[in-house]
């Protein structure tokens, strides 16, 4: 008798909970993302749509909900090697996370617009700052000063030819020299200077203190991690210890370590 008192609470207990839980009209909406991520998406300054929005020619499908949501696990745990104050100064204002992300023929990790990012279900953890980068850097601006930081002769493919004929013929060869590679922390990286600095960032932040086996082989690494601290390191974006905490730079270290 009492057993089978249980069994019928239990049984409307499954009946009633979901309408507890959520009004009929959201139900008829299957996959919604849990509101907890949402709420901490709203620390960082940017929300996270149920249903993506693609512009710019950008294309790519909605994942279901808990796809998203194990994705969102990721990339949150990638936020906590940033600072909230840098995310949200980048100025993102959505994140969308969606499958067979493409744009102009190409299907990318990450995209990132003005004030969006877009990751592929299965992204990298370092696409995250890569993308975040971008946004933060204004996507597309040139900066003379980083391009200088380059070996003589060194162009990136979209820039402009140099007008003088001496460095024309310099640069023929322009990303293909295989002594420059160690400018460069991968070979995307030489593809633009937006690029190179995306990329130089997100290795930065990925790799740590690793990444300072880099630049002791290349002066010029090093002045384009100089570039990328100076340009983030202010109190209102990654902070004054951010970098020597992140690259493993004590004090000490950097006071004996002689500079090449
Ligand atoms: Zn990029």
């Amino acid at each position: 008798m009492s057993r089978s008192i249980v069994k019928l609470l239990f049984f409307v207990g499954l009946l009633t909970a979901p309408h507890f839980a959520e009004p009929p009209a959201a139900r008829a909406e299957s996959a919604r993302i849990d509101r907890a991520y949402k709420r901490l998406a709203v620390k960082y300054g940017f929300s996270i749509p149920d249903r993506p929005v693609f512009k710019n020619n950008i294309r790519g499908d909605r994942a279901p909900a808990d796809k998203v949501e194990d994705e969102l696990d990721r990339f949150f745990a990638a936020l906590e090697n940033l600072t909230v104050s840098f995310v949200r100064r980048t100025g993102v204002n959505k994140v969308i996370v969606c499958e067979n992300l493409a744009h102009g023929g190409m299907k990318p990790d990450g995209l990132a617009t003005e004030d969006s990012i877009y990751l592929k279900v299965g992204f990298q953890e370092r696409t995250v700052y890569h993308e975040f980068y971008h946004v933060f850097d204004d996507v597309r601006h040139e900066d003379k000063k980083w391009r200088a930081l380059n070996p003589p002769g060194f162009r990136y493919p979209q820039e402009p030819p140099e007008k003088s004929a001496h460095r024309k013929t310099e640069t023929a060869a322009a990303g293909a020299r295989d002594d420059w590679r160690k400018h460069f922390v991968t070979d995307y990286a030489r593809t633009a200077e937006w690029e190179d600095r995306a990329e130089t960032f997100s290795m930065m932040v990925h790799e740590g203190p690793k990444f300072m086996k880099r630049v002791e082989q290349s002066d010029v690494l090093r002045a384009k991690m100089e570039y990328i601290i100076e340009q983030t390191s202010r109190a209102s974006l990654l902070g004054r210890d951010y970098w020597s905490e992140r690259l493993g730079l004590t004090r000490q270290a950097t006071d004996s370590t002689p500079r090449r």
